[in-house]
């Protein structure tokens, strides 16, 4: 059975995107939707290589995700095929709406669909605004039959409201379950409020009844600080797919560029102590554990799948998938001795002294170049 050994979240630098969601974290920011393509400075071979299993130290779970709609970006199949060629499993987070580069992957030798899993946003008031709610669930049905693993998911938001209903019937009808929900955070206040204006029981109330244990955890998360030593950028790393430019997890530490020297021992250093007021993706790297012993609840089993009667399996995610996605870091890896976590917190720290010293070092010389051509 194939064991997680390594989570790596591969951004792709694409920003262009065919639909605009109200509550979309990119449009949150200060620039979003320049329409730009990743421009890749490596090709599929050598960033496959780059993050071969024997350099990376087993088989990774890979998140695949864009700045827009993923499946927009050039040759993006390629870069998928080469690393699940490699044994990797890939979970690719699309609208689901760019059905030519869905069929380009799905028509992938069978034991790489089966190591591929879409993580199907279903937006359905865009979907229903485009007219594209009957294109969603037929290219979700097309992944499944095509042996890969599809998961729905919903980002809860007040406009929905009053669509519950007929979002329950459509999902039974065509996904043979309700989907699964995240909660939306809202990026300007530091992700730590609720993308909402419902009083906290109502939209507990309204959320709460697809029964998804995606959003039960999420709940039990949002806004709790991490105070235990974490191993992201040991076991995790977030990394620029165009570039190579990795960081320790969503917003860490950084872990120099990781496809430059091939060859070169992978960087792992561990964040130790979270610096975020909360671990607004707990639910992939907290699940996945990245801070052993915080959760038993599982990726596969908690955060993605459903029981379906329309895939042979009986699931919405693949059996090997499945048992893969059921595993975890914190079983895969080597735990640090207490004396190996002061170690690298006490690194950490001289790190952090050693950034704000640089900062303000930056800011008295730009205050005298200011100084200079003023006078
Ligand atoms: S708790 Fe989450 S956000 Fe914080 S360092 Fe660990 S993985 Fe990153």
């Amino acid at each position: 059975m194939d064991r997680i050994k390594k989570m790596l979240l591969l951004h792709v630098p694409t920003s262009i995107c065919n639909f605009r969601c109200m509550y979309c974290y990119i449009a949150q920011r200060p620039v979003h939707y320049q329409g730009l393509q990743a421009d890749m400075k490596f090709s599929p071979e050598q960033v496959a290589y780059a993050l071969r299993p024997e350099r990376i130290g087993g088989l990774a779970y890979m998140n695949l995700c864009a700045d827009g709609e993923t499946l927009l970006t050039k040759n993006f199949d390629l870069y998928v095929r080469a690393l699940v060629e490699r044994g990797h499993y890939a979970e690719i987070v699309t609208n689901l709406t760019i059905t030519p580069m869905l069929e380009k992957i799905l028509s992938w030798p069978a034991d790489l669909r089966a190591r591929t899993e879409f993580k199907c946003s279903f937006h359905y008031l865009e979907l229903k605004k485009h007219g594209m709610l009957d294109l969603f669930a037929d290219n979700v049905h097309k992944i499944w039959d095509a042996g890969a693993s599809a998961s729905v998911e919903v980002t809860p938001h007040d406009e929905l409201v009053p669509y519950v209903d007929e979002l329950k019937e459509f999902s039974l009808k065509n996904f043979g379950a309700f989907p699964h929900f995240t909660i939306a955070r809202d990026d300007r206040t530091q992700g730590i409020d609720y993308l909402t204006s419902l009083p906290m029981q109502e939209y507990d109330r309204i959320w709460g009844s697809f029964d998804s244990d995606f959003w039960r955890y999420k709940k039990s998360v949002f806004g709790v600080k991490q105070t235990k030593f974490c191993y992201a950028g040991m076991w995790t790393a977030h990394i620029n797919l165009a570039t190579g430019n990795a960081q320790s997890c969503y917003r860490g530490y950084p872990m120099g560029n990781v496809f430059e020297n091939p060859d070169a021992p992978f960087p792992e250093r561990p964040t130790g102590h979270c610096k975020l007021a909360h671990c607004y993706n707990a639910h992939a790297l907290l699940t996945f554990g990245c801070i052993p012993g915080s959760t038993p609840t599982r990726f596969g089993d908690n955060i993605r799948n459903r029981k379906t009667t329309y895939t042979v399996e009986g699931s919405w995610l693949q059996p090997a998938l499945l048992s893969f996605f059921n595993t975890k870091l914190e079983e895969n890896n080597k735990l640090l001795t207490p004396s190996q976590q002061k170690y690298y917190l006490a690194l950490n720290k001289l790190q952090d002294v050693y950034i704000k010293l640089r900062h303000a070092a930056g800011r008295v010389k730009r205050f005298i170049i200011k100084k200079i051509a003023r006078s």
